[in-house]
């Protein structure tokens, strides 16, 4: 067959229109770059696959990042939101996190409206099939309609689509998600480059009719009275919040999976993939936690204008007619009418192990990847990667410096840093506590922290910068003069530092201090009751930095260092760190291979 070249050249093409690709397609129109989005289906972007909810711990912190760096998932969490919550008040400020149940419909629209209106930025319903080579850098793609487009960077984005494989109890069919088609070119190809590739697994729950629940049976779990928005520029949400419901299965729900569990293809064995350790479905469930006589069901509207429930906890691949015996079995739930049954879904990855911290891969130049694609699993873990992507690949045309956040700076340092370092053999999760520093690197700086960068980067205006810029300013004279105020013999500081005593009991001390922001009250709040924390937290940063400043030359000759045991030999070499400290991150690389590099490095600056 013919193939049509395609008139316009590009500088960005992005293939895949969900949560990373709609991220990373923003972020390069709108730092000056001609991009191209394709996608499958226009009708289904930025489809929330899953549950209709975005943040929670880890997740909350990487949304809240997105927004800090001019990125577009947290404004559409508030404008599409329904409920929001913030997680573990009642715990320390680190752990603190926004949670958000959205309406999937707006959710969609209000992200396609920004697309549509970006400059620079095209939208094309197509199928990718195959990229476009020359002497190992990528030039284009190719579609499953013979269409050839040029470009100068590709960003895959394409989710749980390569090689989809749905499974619905004993029914298999390739699948991206149910109701999609599958992508089947461009595995091939990415197997050609030389890209070592895996299998993973996720699964969804059914959805139900709303008017089919007995809700009396289930406890209310209501939004926040003040709801906290997500985007730093939302100065305030008013909306009418809607409920969600908590309900429990019980051991006769177990015993009806549990005699059915021949059926299911996780357990029958036709489900090869690895599945989501930390969202596990029930099957999973009852198989893990055989003492547990009851699991948590949560009771999520998908939307304002819908009837769909999302039944959260209920994740499963089991036989239809098992499905319904399990719904039957749970008291509420038992006339529920199924609109759409869970089905489980494998698909390929990418060993991450082979990007660089750019997100470009180490075999095909100008070429990234982002978003499930790498092996990761969630919405928020999705965009970050896509806004990385999108950035560096502008950055790459413009031969510009790279960039790359480390692990002190923020959440998405972390996951990135992780993904590229120790690679991941199931789907990638982030919480908390893998932030070593969670307690400077919280969802409630994030503009601090990233606003600079964003800036430097022309993803947010001069007003936003000089309103961070502001409120840094009006941080650091408060938390300075509430220690140098005295009251009686304590400092202002001193006395605040209670945990009792909050800003507004000091300002009836000394109301001659400047009225605050409760955003701003709430930063000088943390800064001076965690203050020797985060000082620790901070001089420990900067002995890290050290190390991490430790570059090591590109395309060093690891393999010429006598001494260093093979496994650390090996690693080296593949993963090739570009700092000492991310040299040390790399399991089985022990101190005293350190040493031997370090002086290798050295013997090679003297040469
Ligand atoms: C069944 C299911 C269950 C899930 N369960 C969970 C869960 O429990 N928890 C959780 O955190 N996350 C879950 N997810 C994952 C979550 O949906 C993803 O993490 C997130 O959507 C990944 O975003 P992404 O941008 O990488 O890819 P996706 O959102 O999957 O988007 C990929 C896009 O690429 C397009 N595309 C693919 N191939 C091509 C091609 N060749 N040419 C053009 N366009 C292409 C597709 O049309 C799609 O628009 C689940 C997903 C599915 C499908």
């Amino acid at each position: 067959m013919k193939e049509i070249k395609y008139p316009q050249k590009y500088d960005v093409i992005v293939v895949g229109a969900g949560h990373a690709g709609c991220e990373a397609a923003l972020a390069a129109s709108r730092m000056g770059c001609l991009t191209l989005l394709t996608t499958i289906n226009l009708d289904t972007i930025a489809q929330l696959s899953c549950n209709p909810a975005l943040g929670g711990p880890g997740k909350g912190h990487i949304a809240r990042e997105i927004d800090a760096l001019g990125g577009e998932m947290a404004k559409i969490i508030d404008r599409a939101g329904i409920q929001f919550r913030m997680l573990n008040t009642k715990k320390g400020p680190a752990v603190w996190a926004p949670r958000a149940q959205t309406d999937k419909r707006q959710y969609q629209a209000f992200m396609r409206q920004s697309l549509e209106k970006q400059n620079l930025l095209q939208l094309k319903q197509m199928m990718v099939t195959d990229l476009i080579i020359e002497k190992k850098k990528v030039i284009g793609i190719k579609t499953n309609t013979n269409l050839k487009i040029y470009a100068k960077t590709v960003i895959l984005t394409t989710g749980t689509f390569l090689n989809g494989l749905i499974h619905i109890g004993e029914t298999s069919m390739a699948g991206g998600r149910l109701g999609e088609c599958s992508s089947l070119g461009l595995p091939k190809r990415l197997k050609k480059l030389g890209l070592k590739m895996g299998r993973l697994k996720t699964g969804t729950p059914a959805r139900v009719h709303a008017a089919t629940i007995d809700y009396k049976l289930f406890d209310k779990q209501p939004g926040d009275k003040k709801p906290s928005p997500f985007s730093y520029e939302t100065k305030e949400l008013k909306l009418k919040q809607v409920l969600c419901y908590l309900g429990y299965t019980n051991k006769k729900t177990h015993q009806i999976i549990k005699r059915n569990l021949h059926r299911s293809p996780l357990y029958s064995g036709k489900i090869k993939g690895v599945g989501v350790r930390y969202c596990p479905s029930i099957e999973d469930k009852i198989v893990k936690f055989p003492d547990k006589d009851r699991h948590q069901v949560f009771i999520e509207p998908e939307g304002r204008d819908t009837c769909e429930i999302y039944l959260n906890g209920l994740s499963n691949s089991l036989p239809q007619d098992i499905q319904i015996k399990m719904l039957e079995s749970i008291p509420g739930l038992n006339k529920a009418q199924i609109m759409r049954f869970g089905y489980g879904i494998e698909y390929d990855f990418v060993d991450p192990t082979q990007l660089a911290s750019t997100t470009e891969t180490k075999t095909t130049q100008n070429l990234f990847l982002a978003g499930q694609i790498n092996g990761t699993t969630g919405y928020e873990e999705a965009a970050c990667q896509g806004l990385v992507a999108g950035i560096n690949a502008v950055l790459k045309i413009q031969k510009k410096s790279p960039f790359i956040m480390d692990r002190t700076q923020s959440y998405i340092g972390v996951l990135i840093d992780d993904l590229v370092t120790k690679g991941t053999n199931e789907p990638y999760r982030l919480f908390t506590s893998r932030v070593e520093h969670r307690l400077i690197v919280r969802q409630d700086n994030a503009d601090l922290r990233l606003g600079e960068l964003a800036y430097k980067f022309g993803l947010i205006s001069k007003r936003r910068i000089d309103t961070i810029r502001k409120k840094q300013e009006l941080i650091t004279s408060m938390i300075n003069s509430l220690h140098k105020t005295q009251h009686g013999n304590n400092s202002l500081a001193k006395i605040l530092k209670r945990p009792q005593i909050a800003f507004a009991d000091i300002r009836k001390i000394k109301p001659g201090l400047k009225k605050l922001t409760p955003e701003i009250v709430n930063q000088v709040e943390i800064e001076i009751k965690y203050e020797g924390y985060i000082q620790r937290e901070k001089t420990l940063v900067n002995k890290l930095g050290k190390l991490e400043n430790k570059k090591i030359p590109e395309r060093f000759p690891f393999h010429k260092i006598g001494g260093i045991k093979k496994e650390a030999r090996e690693k080296l070499s593949k993963i090739q760190p570009r700092s000492i400290g991310h040299a040390m991150r790399i399991s089985g690389v022990t101190s005293s291979d350190i040493a031997l590099v370090l002086l290798h490095i050295e013997r090679a600056a003297k040469k």
